[in-house]
């Protein structure tokens, strides 16, 4: 049991920073959030695509994946773009990165990724009977759709894989996928089948932050300071002993970086389990519901798209684009809704401009996150959880609790 009097300080008031923020929280410590932005989720975490997929979740670095990537840089209607990694800044994440795309490397890191999306889900689950937060939560099951009946075999694989681990899934024919989801009719999108997934989960990620906010202000005790920017870290010997907001400073016990994409340009030295990250862009798109929205979150794997309901609201994702700028073209927009209306036609008013949102999933070559110990004795990370940071969230909360008892111990 921690001393009560042991300080923390997070940087980062994303769903990373939250949970952990939370975790921490309720485990004794006296606990300050800091974030350059006005109000929490903010960043990466704003309005991502709202699936929480704790039993199928998977490494994306693969055979089958080096396989299609010809494939899919040719066919812009994947919305796939990597000349960003020929950025020499990229070159050893894709050094890296190349080397966790063989099989063995893929189920290695898949299982990590299920141990702690599991660990994950129990521990959301624990939190939320403890603290009622609101964030249009849904169990609606999910279809993965395929093309073909070969990229339907290769998942099947996959999922069969996934199953070693816990959790359902059945193979569905296209008959069968527009009986269970009634807004794909009238879809012209090809469907050969799908992986169906009955025990996957919705809700808002940024609604979900600020749940955790309230939660943490208003029953833990734990404070947040919004709109101030960390820009270093005073050091004494091997220790961190406060961070430097411009002029300001703000001492504490314990710092964990929780910043996502940021994280290494203020991490600077090297550590243990220090790993490259890049910025994988994402474009979201937020539309009022139609007269037939679905209920199911459905994944469309070869446009390389999601669509699900969050309250009256529709949200499309989709687009895998290596860069830097949190910038995307206007024809990356028009394509993701073009195929969304393609694949579910009257799932949303098409016509009215949405909500358009770009985010960056912060990815690391094996695609698990950097969390522990960070370099000086009392600084710790939790950063890097790709295209997942929400389902891994509370599991990283508590692997970064155990690391920090280890180190204090
Ligand atoms: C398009 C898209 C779709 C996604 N879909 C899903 C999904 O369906 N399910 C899922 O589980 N995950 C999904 N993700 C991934 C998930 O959103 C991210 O992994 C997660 O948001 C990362 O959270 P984070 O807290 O690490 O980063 P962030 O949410 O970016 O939080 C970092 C915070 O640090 C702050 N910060 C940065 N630098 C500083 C500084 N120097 N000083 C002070 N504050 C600072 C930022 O303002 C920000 O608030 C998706 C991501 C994208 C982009």
């Amino acid at each position: 049991m921690p001393k009560s009097a042991t300080k923390v300080l997070i940087v980062g008031a994303g769903v990373i920073g939250l949970a952990t923020a939370c975790r921490l929280a309720e485990s004794g410590y006296e606990v300050t959030v800091i974030d350059r932005s006005g109000a929490a989720g903010e960043g990466s975490s704003k309005a991502n695509a709202g699936q929480l997929l704790f039993d199928r979740v998977g490494a994306m670095g693969s055979p089958g994946f080096l396989r299609s990537l010809p494939r899919t840089l040719f066919d812009p209607s994947q919305g796939v773009r990597v000349h960003g990694l020929l950025n020499p800044g990229n070159w050893r994440w894709v050094d890296r990165f190349l080397r966790e795309c063989t099989a063995n490397a893929w189920q290695e890191n898949t299982a990590r990724l299920l141990h702690l999306a599991r660990a994950s889900q129990e521990a959301f689950d624990d939190f939320r009977s403890r603290h009622e937060i609101h964030f249009e939560w849904r169990q609606p099951g999910k279809l993965v759709t395929y093309a073909t009946s070969q990229a339907l075999d290769a998942a099947q694989r996959a999922a069969e894989f996934q199953a070693g681990f816990g959790g359902r899934h059945e193979v569905l024919a296209t008959k069968e996928c527009l009986a269970l989801e009634p807004a794909l009719e009238g879809t012209s999108r090809p469907i050969a089948g799908a992986i169906y997934l009955p025990d996957a989960e919705v809700g808002d990620c940024n609604l979900c932050c600020r749940e955790m906010a309230r939660v943490l202000v208003e029953q833990l005790g734990a404070r947040i300071i919004q709109d101030t920017a960390v820009t270093g870290f005073r050091q004494k010997d091997r220790r961190v002993v406060a961070v430097e907001c411009g002029s300001q400073i703000i001492e504490s016990d314990l710092f964990v970086v929780a910043t996502g994409i940021d994280a290494p340009s203020l991490l600077r030295g090297s550590f243990a389990g220090r790993k490259p990250v890049t910025s994988v862009l994402g474009i979201s798109l937020t539309y009022a519901i139609g007269a037939k929205p679905p209920d199911l979150s459905v994944t469309d794997a070869s446009g390389k798209f999601v669509m699900l309901r969050l309250g009256d609201r529709l949200r499309v994702c989709g687009n895998a684009i290596f860069s830097k700028s949190l910038r995307a073209r206007p024809a990356d927009y028009r394509a993701l809704s073009s195929k969304a209306q393609a694949l579910m036609p009257e799932a949303a008013n098409f016509a009215e401009p949405p909500m358009a949102w770009v985010g960056a999933r912060p990815q690391t070559p094996d695609d698990m996150p950097m969390i522990g110990q960070a370099g000086a004795e009392n600084l710790f990370v939790n950063a890097g959880h790709g295209s997942l940071g929400w389902t891994l969230a509370f599991g990283s909360a508590e692997a970064l609790l155990q690391s920090i008892k280890q180190h204090s111990s």
